[in-house]
């Protein structure tokens, strides 16, 4: 970016970190630096800060709570959006709309909430249908682009529809039933040729009894933590499950828990968790991901694909 254009996105957007290191945001606590990060909670600043990149012509990426991605050294030009959100932009949508069930409640989040917050903020409102997905970090906006979920389900299965903002900084409303959802990944239509965002996502939820959605939740979380490395910085699963196979064994299988480069390891606890013990850098990550790559397609002839996204 030039001069004129640094001092025209400030006042877009005051808060700007020039140079960000993008290890504070990023639940793996490693990255390189980017050249430009606005954090934004509100639609309005949104679409203006969308429709000024298009017009300078400014690459962006957008982020939401960065559990699922790895920034790599060396300099990333342009602007890192992270979204943010609060409970107070939840809204119920009273009608009932063409795809809903009589009984079910359309919620609208907007995509920087996080997914905590949200599920919270279920239970507290005795509406229940996102209980799988507690104890998942991460933005609503994240856990869609990702198609994040456990337990055998997905957060696909609760959207209703999602509005996007697009690279022309124009807003869409997409209904779920356009979204090509497949594991750990979605397809808005339109992409990849153009590039979207994710601004807010209305979910299908259900009455329920606020106890019991808070007891589920509560039990899901536990169960997590019994599983998972905890107090270290990860990214979750590293890898997506091969087809009918679990990631996780097939590096178990190899006899690579515990495995290091530099400060980054293979978890002893859960073999699909690469963790970074303190100090990591992305290549130690990234090193440790081809070495963990390559000895598990030797061993059961799997190249394993990353879930992590990569930038
Ligand atoms: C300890 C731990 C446990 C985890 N367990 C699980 C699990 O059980 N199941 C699971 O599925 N995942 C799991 N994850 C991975 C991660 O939490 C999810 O993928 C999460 O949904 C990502 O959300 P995020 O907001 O952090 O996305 P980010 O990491 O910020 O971004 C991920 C990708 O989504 C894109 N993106 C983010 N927000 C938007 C948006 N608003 N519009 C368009 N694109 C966007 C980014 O560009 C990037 O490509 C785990 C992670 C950790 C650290």
């Amino acid at each position: 970016m030039n001069s004129q254009q640094r001092a025209e996105l400030a006042a877009l957007c005051p808060s700007v970190r020039w140079g960000a290191n993008m290890a504070a945001f990023s639940t793996f606590r490693a990255g390189g630096e980017v050249e430009a990060l606005v954090e934004i909670g509100d639609s309005q600043t949104l679409a203006a800060l969308l429709d000024w990149l298009h017009r300078q012509r400014i690459s962006w990426q957008v982020i939401g709570g960065g559990s699922n991605i790895l920034v790599t050294r060396g300099r990333h030009e342009g602007v890192f959006i992270r979204l943010r959100g609060t409970t107070r932009d939840i809204t119920v949508e009273p009608a009932p709309c063409e795809n809903q069930a009589a009984h079910e409640v359309r919620v609208r989040v907007n995509a920087g909430c996080s997914l905590a917050a949200v599920i919270g903020w279920c239970a507290k409102n005795s509406l229940g249908g996102l209980e799988f997905m507690a104890g998942i970090p991460g933005s609503i906006g994240g856990a869609v682009r990702m198609n994040a979920g456990a337990f055998g389900h997905s957060i696909s299965e609760v959207v209703d529809s999602v509005q996007c903002a697009t690279s022309q900084g124009e807003t869409v409303e997409v209904d779920g039933k356009e979204i090509r959802f497949a594991y750990r990944s979605s397809r808005l239509p339109g992409e990849p040729a153009a590039k979207m965002l994710i601004a807010a996502v209305a979910l299908r939820l259900r009455p329920a009894d606020r106890l019991q959605v808070a007891g589920q939740c509560r039990a899901i979380i536990s169960q997590r933590k019994q599983k998972q490395p905890s107090g270290v910085g990860s990214a979750g699963s590293f890898f997506k499950n091969p087809a009918g196979d679990y990631a996780g064994r097939l590096i178990e299988l190899a006899g690579l828990k515990g495995l290091a480069q530099g400060k980054a390891m293979v978890s002893p606890k859960h073999a699909n968790f690469i963790v970074n013990t303190g100090g990591a850098v992305p290549e130690d990550i990234l090193a440790l991901m081809e070495q963990v790559r390559q000895k598990v397609l030797k061993q059961s002839g799997v190249l394993l694909e990353p879930e992590v996204h990569i930038f």
